[in-house]
Order: C-alpha cells, then sequence, then structure tokens
C-alpha cells in the first residue's frame, strides 16, 4: 500500500465533501489520487434510521484552543467516508454579495479576493448537478442566478402557522434551498419526510449529495487500507472496480 503512496501525484487527507470532489476531479482530469479517510468506508446501504447506530457517523472528540483562556469545544462533524455530508441537514442557501466585502462595507473581518458574480456560475452548476429544491421566485432577496431544479419540500404544520404570522405582520418568507430532492432527480428518488437526514439518510437523497461525486468516482476507484486508515485510490494508475 505505501508504494501506491509513493507513486501518487496528490494525496488528499479526508473524504469529506471537499476531499471527495477534489478527488473526483482531479481523478476524471487523470491524475494518481489516494485520499486518506481516518473514518470507515461508508457506503449509502450502510445508513440506519437510528440515532443509537448513527452516533458511529459522528467525527471528531472535540479541540481545546490554546492561549491564556483556553475553551474547549466538541464538533458534531461527521467521520468516514462523506464526512459531515452524510449526516447533515442539507441547507444551501447563497452568499449574498455583501459576503464578499465585510471589510469594505461593514468594517469587519476581511474581503473575500473574488466577488458573488465569480461564484455564481459554480453555485448554478453545483445546484444541478446535486439537484437542489426550493423557490428562487419567493426568495426575493436571493442573488442573481439559475431558479432552483426542483420545487420546493413541502412544508410541516408549524411553518405553515409561522408562515400565517409573518404574512399578518407583511414579513417575506421563503421555502429554505436544500440538498434534498422533492422529486425524482438524475435518478434519485424524492425525500420520504421520515427525519433520519442526521442519522444518514437511508434512502441517498441526502448523502448522495456528494455520492454523484464518490458514486462516479467508485466506478474507478479502489478502496484500500493503510496502517488502519481507509483509502480511495483513484485516478489514470489507480483505476481498479471497487
Ligand atoms: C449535523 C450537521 C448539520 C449540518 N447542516 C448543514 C446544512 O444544513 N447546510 C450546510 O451547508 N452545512 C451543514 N453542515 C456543515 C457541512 O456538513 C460541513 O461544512 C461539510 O460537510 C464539511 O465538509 P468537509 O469536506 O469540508 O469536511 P468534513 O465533512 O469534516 O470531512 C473531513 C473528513 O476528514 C476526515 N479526517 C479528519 N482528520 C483526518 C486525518 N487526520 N486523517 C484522515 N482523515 C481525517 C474525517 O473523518 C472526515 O471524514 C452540517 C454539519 C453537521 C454536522
Ligand atoms: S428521506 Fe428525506 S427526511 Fe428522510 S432522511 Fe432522507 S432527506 Fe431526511
Amino acid at each position: 500500500m505505501s508504494a501506491a503512496i509513493e507513486e501518487t501525484e496528490v494525496l488528499i487527507v479526508g473524504a469529506g465533501a471537499a476531499g471527495t470532489l477534489v478527488a473526483a476531479k482531479l481523478a476524471e482530469a487523470g491524475r494518481k489520487v489516494v485520499v486518506l479517510e481516518a473514518g470507515a468506508p461508508w457506503r449509502v446501504e450502510d445508513m440506519v434510521s437510528s440515532q443509537l447506530w448513527a452516533r458511529r457517523l459522528k467525527g471528531t472528540p472535540g479541540v481545546t484552543s490554546v492561549g491564556g483562556n483556553p475553551v474547549s469545544a466538541a464538533f458534531n462533524t461527521g467521520a468516514g467516508f462523506g464526512g459531515s455530508a452524510i449526516h447533515y441537514y442539507a441547507s444551501s442557501i447563497r452568499l449574498q454579495p455583501e459576503d464578499f466585502k465585510v471589510r469594505s462595507i461593514y468594517g469587519r473581518s476581511a474581503d473575500w479576493p473574488f466577488d458573488y458574480d465569480a461564484l455564481r456560475p459554480y453555485y448554478d452548476k453545483v445546484q444541478r448537478e446535486i439537484g437542489i429544491s426550493g423557490d428562487a421566485a419567493a426568495e426575493k432577496w436571493r442573488p442573481e442566478g439559475e431558479p432552483y431544479p426542483m420545487p420546493p419540500l413541502l412544508q410541516q404544520t408549524q411553518a405553515d402557522v409561522i408562515t400565517r404570522g409573518f404574512q399578518a405582520k407583511g414579513l417575506a418568507l421563503s421555502p429554505t434551498p436544500t440538498a434534498i430532492n422533492s422529486e425524482e432527480y438524475n435518478g434519485r428518488g424524492a425525500c420520504l419526510y421520515d427525519g433520519w437526514c442526521d442519522a444518514g439518510c437511508p434512502i441517498v437523497v441526502c448523502l448522495e449529495k456528494i455520492g454523484p461525486i464518490l458514486e462516479r468516482a467508485r466506478e474507478g476507484i479502489r478502496i484500500g487500507e493503510i496502517y488502519g486508515t481507509s483509502a480511495i485510490y483513484a485516478g489514470a494508475d489507480h483505476r481498479e472496480a471497487a
């Protein structure tokens, strides 16, 4: 296994949404890629609708900051292939143009080195690729971009009550744009509204948001183990059916 690492061109640590996306794109471009993942090599069929079972998906035990007044914090992250995206809530709200210029406008933090218009085509591309449900017209505050490829998810009764209250005050509300299928999309089924999202969606409408990437990569990857760590081998010289 160590020989495979020596031969590789790119080593990525962590098979979360970010790591798998970068790995898949590099592998598609013909690069030899190894991804090291400390957690389990989860597959969609591993997801079980149980909070007890879902503890296995949880990640880091916590961190302690340094300095004169150190603070400990436990992060509700994810561990294993998919990382936190295995059990996240899939809210997919675009940044506002002002968010890129917080130093210039509000005198806080730092400006981004590019603006919303530079990122906009990628928002559009990602929402097409992973599938996002929402109502762009109702989001009066939404920056310019393509409408969502799926209609919004159904509202629960409590949301109906909140909506009536806001409307009575003349305030606008919109459905949250969500990376969960409200209808069949790209061959994946619609949400069942059974509420196990943070335990790992068992019908993949959530997990498969990184899944198109992971599952596509799986067609040409090999999964191995290096000193107890799961590894994904992808790219030209590592191609082998998983
Ligand atoms: C409960 C929950 C709800 C959320 N809801 C939303 C939401 O609604 N909308 C939204 O936009 N975001 C949400 N998030 C946040 C979002 O899921 C994360 O920001 C995103 O998934 C992070 O992806 P990542 O690839 O950057 O990192 P991670 O998903 O954290 O992936 C990192 C991976 O690296 C592995 N790793 C770490 N250290 C090592 C090491 N030393 N060696 C090998 N592997 C290692 C970890 O096991 C993990 O698999 C939510 C997160 C959680 C936990
Ligand atoms: S089917 Fe829908 S409600 Fe159920 S876990 Fe998946 S995304 Fe969540």
